[in-house]
């Protein structure tokens, strides 16, 4: 049996050059950066040159580049951090961020009473910059967190433009682009931006790494405290291959960018074309013109299907998921989905499809079949 993966929002699997650089990090490069000795200068070395191949693609310098655990690490270390060290007495954010987000704001104004303000989010998954604007006319010190791309919908936040608005307003700007970097061009110094997340697993790296880029001189100060590691910002041992193997992956994922997104952007048209002929009652979740790798969509489908619907195609080795990348199988209706569709809409089955250029054509028609046949 074929397997089909169509769940690369959730994560990807890691290029084989990725694996290879890892390996050799892994079996030559052993050694604590933070030694003296030749085996600690070398992995120190493989540490310095991530950090700066990683600095490059985003045009950030490599000091602002700090290497985490994951993205949520990162989200929750600059949020608090905000909160506990920079002052932020409110944070601006929106009801359709990923939880990493979304908890650890709420758990932030339980512990310090900050003020938190959800931005209104339109029909369609859309921010609402006018309600953004009204929003910021209040004079307090402000964080706006909203992400890039949402990770269920594929919705396409105008960062640069946010980025100017948060500027003109005088308050920072947080954005978790966890689904975007690797996948679309970023360059921090087009615009104003203050914080960026990533997570490695993301685009085709490996599990348990991430970084943030935080803005020089932002005044951020640690989450944990040990070692002098990532100039005390984030005490530990650095996970050496780890960081190799996401530099190496986002290297990969900006070389390769131009055709792969050409390739998965004709897989989501040709996917749309199948559903159009297949399920003619289909409707797309979110903007039309949602993020090429991404579709999430509501199916025609009955209510005694709806709930075997990711079994099936799972026994068909299909993997899709329903609701957020990170809470596959759950039965809990999707928090985003809930802020843009009717009760009645939420009780039909909606599908997250997310591809990677690892996909073909084939696994669309199997996806399709395996719709057909439940
Ligand atoms: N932010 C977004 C938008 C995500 O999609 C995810 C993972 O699904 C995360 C944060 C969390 O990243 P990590 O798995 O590296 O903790």
């Amino acid at each position: 049996m074929k397997k089909v993966y169509l769940d690369n929002a959730s994560t990807t699997a890691i290029r084989a050059e990725v694996i290879q650089e890892m390996t050799k990090v892994m079996a030559e490069d052993f050694g604590n950066p933070s030694s003296t000795h030749s085996f600690g200068r070398n992995a120190k070395s493989v540490l310095e040159l991530s950090r700066k191949s990683i600095a490059k693609q985003l045009n950030a310098t490599a000091q602002e580049i700090i290497f985490t655990s994951c993205g949520t690490e990162a989200n929750n270390w600059i949020l608090r951090s905000a909160v506990v060290d920079l002052k932020v007495k409110r944070i601006i954010t929106s009801k359709t961020e990923h939880h990493a987000v979304l908890y650890t704001v709420q758990a932030l104004q339980k512990e310090f009473g900050i003020q938190v303000d959800y931005v209104a989010v339109k029909p369609n998954g859309d921010i609402d910059i006018t309600d953004l604007v009204e929003l910021l006319r209040q004079d307090h010190k402000t964080l706006v967190s909203l992400m890039h791309v949402n990770n269920e919908t594929g919705t396409v936040l105008d960062i640069k433009r946010i980025g100017v608005i948060c500027a003109e307003h005088n308050v920072l700007f947080h954005c978790d682009t966890v689904q975007s970097i690797g996948k679309i061009e970023l360059d921090v110094q087009a615009f104003p931006i203050d914080f960026l997340v990533a997570s490695a697993h993301k685009f085709h790296g490996p599990k348990g790494v991430g970084f943030a880029f935080v803005r020089k001189n932002s005044g951020l100060q640690p989450l944990f405290y040990g070692g002098e590691q990532e100039k005390g910002l984030r005490a530990g041992t650095e996970a050496v291959h780890q960081i190799a193997g996401m530099a190496k992956a986002l290297e990969l994922s900006y070389a390769n960018l131009d055709t792969e997104r050409i390739h998965i952007s004709e897989l989501k048209k040709y996917l749309i074309e199948q559903l159009e002929i297949e399920f003619p009652g289909y409707a797309i979740n979110g903007n039309q013109d949602g993020f090429y790798n991404i579709l999430n969509v509501l199916l025609p489908l009955s209510a005694d299907k709806t709930a075997m619907i990711l079994f099936h195609l799972d026994m068909k080795g299909i993997a899709v998921s329903r609701g957020s990348a990170c809470q596959s199988g759950s039965i809990r209706a999707s928090h985003v989905l809930a802020e843009m569709l009717s009760r009645e809409d939420l009780k039909k089955p909606s599908l997250r499809i997310s591809f990677s250029h690892y996909n073909s054509k084939e696994d669309i028609d199997l996806l399709i079949e395996g719709l057909k046949n439940i």
